[in-house]
């Protein structure tokens, strides 16, 4: 899920979650920063993988069981279950950690001062010897924002797909990291050997360019973690989610599968990218007013419709808010949009062209109180001044957490007059997880012997858990996790 606030990180002051007491669930669960040492073995999976899943009469039998003997993996997320917001997790088998994203989250309002949360990774301090690498699943912030705080405790090598190389490079070049660390861009399709543990990067679909999945291949068997995903038939770009390899990987047999549960309380499909397209057009066709769209700066396909809408329709675009204009750059330069010349003007130049030839493009859909829409809604913006003559288009859906902020923008703005429109009022949004149906769909493929819903909050993994067991996995296969405990 994107985060468009827009953060001057150099001078946040950072809150990193503190490990909070846990009353282990089971036997399954352990604190990952207990003190003791000598219950650090802690294996269900391997205990039931160490057995030959093909053979289960010879379940019991001693024999095999000792020959087939192997360490166990050790799957331990820091961060990103029972919330949407700072996904960091550990695989870890022998004397190999391999790291999979390290996310942020923003604070709740009963964090007073605090600006941003980062997880607790003593567990990975204390084992920074044991790190192979970091593999990146995509650029939101929820997956990367917590790299430069990471990197301050543990250099470790960082392995990511194009855009997303762009988009933490950026991010390490803020924080006066980028000479520092090694980071290598890798194409989908194409696997990682980080000795016992390998990684293949696998495409998916998500609402910012270059997603993948990972099959992690361990001595115990395949992990497939999904990373944020939908199934689009028609994305803008024209890469769909690999299904062929998806299928291959679940013929192979897979153990485990970690697949992304944001959506799992929501029926049906998620619509395509491509559908916004259509309404964008409606709209600006029939508008003599000027438009004002915001969205999250990071959805790259998105901010291409809006553009293509307005030459459609002889508009010029002037953008608005610094996380904005900064992606639209490392996309230009990287090819992920393609702006035709002369569409771009500068912020300062919108007083030169008429209202019905111009439209702005901003940060601030989720009412962040800093963000350049909610200071024009307050009438507090330095360059744009919204009038009774302006269609706004708010082109994303709240964030959890976030409603009020965003009415409170709403409200604002029509006082001012202006004309607004909502995801509520017209199809101007579609997420980038994907529903029920696709979730199903990646069931099906991976057909994973054991399941662990992850990247939502409680309710969110537990409806997900609820259709895995309809598709035929068993309940005691099921493995709802909490932060810091270890599968
Ligand atoms: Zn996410
Ligand atoms: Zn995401």
């Amino acid at each position: 899920m994107p985060n468009t606030k827009e953060i001057e990180q150099n001078e946040k002051r950072v809150r990193r979650e503190k490990t909070s007491k846990r009353v282990s669930t089971g036997k399954r669960e352990k604190d990952v920063n207990a003190k003791s040492s000598k219950t650090e073995r802690k294996k269900p999976i391997d205990n039931k993988q160490k057995r030959n899943p093909r053979n289960s009469k010879r379940h019991t039998n001693k024999i095999e069981d000792v020959r087939f003997k192997k360490s166990p993996l050790k799957i331990i997320p820091l961060g990103g279950l029972l919330e949407i917001g700072k996904n960091i997790t550990v695989f870890e088998y022998e004397n190999e950690i391999i790291i999979v994203d390290c996310g942020l989250a923003f604070p709740t309002e009963d964090m007073l001062g605090v600006d941003l949360v980062v997880a607790d990774t003593t567990y990975l301090e204390k084992n920074k010897d044991k790190i192979k690498g970091m593999v990146i699943t995509h650029g939101h912030e929820d997956h990367i924002g917590g790299i430069p705080y990471f990197l301050r405790q543990v250099n470790v090598p960082i392995y990511a797909t194009r855009f997303t190389v762009g988009l933490i490079k950026n991010k390490l070049e803020e924080h006066n990291l980028l000479k520092s660390t090694t980071i290598y861009e890798v194409e989908q399709g194409t696997t990682v050997d980080f000795g016992k543990m390998k990684v293949e990067f696998i495409r998916t679909s998500h609402s910012i360019p270059d997603a993948v999945g990972f099959a992690i291949y361990t001595p115990i068997g395949i992990v497939m973690h999904t990373g944020d995903f939908k199934i689009d038939y028609t994305p803008i770009d024209g890469q769909k989610i690999d299904f062929g390899r998806l299928a291959e990987i679940g013929r192979k047999g897979v153990m485990l599968l970690m697949s992304d549960s944001t959506n799992s309380e929501r029926k049906g499909f998620t619509r395509s990218e491509s559908t916004i397209g259509e309404v964008f057009d409606e709209l600006f066709m029939h508008c003599q007013k000027r438009i004002v769209v915001a969205t999250f700066a990071s959805n790259v396909h998105r901010v291409q419709q809006i553009i293509d809408a307005s030459v459609e329709n002889n508009r010029k675009v002037a953008i608005c808010g610094r996380s904005m204009v900064k992606m639209i750059e490392t996309a230009c330069e990287l090819g992920y949009m393609n702006i035709p010349k002369n569409t771009l003007i500068d912020i300062d130049m919108i007083k030169s062209y008429p209202d019905e030839a111009l439209t702005i493009i901003t940060t601030g859909s989720q009412g962040e109180p800093m963000s350049a829409l909610t200071r024009m809604a307050a009438g507090e913006h330095k360059k744009v001044e919204i009038t009774p003559n302006d269609l706004i288009i708010i082109s994303a859906n709240p964030i959890p957490g976030n409603e009020k902020f965003v009415s409170k923008v709403i409200d604002d703005l029509m006082q001012i007059g202006a004309e607004v429109i909502y995801s509520s009022l017209a199809d101007i949004h579609v997420s980038g997880h994907g529903c029920q149906e696709e979730q199903k769909l990646m069931l099906s493929l991976i057909k994973p012997k054991y399941f662990m819903p992850v990247h939502g909050e409680y309710r969110q993994l537990i409806a997900h858990a609820e259709t895995a067991e309809k598709l035929g996995i068993p309940h005691e296969n099921i493995f709802i996790m909490k932060n810091r405990t270890c599968a």
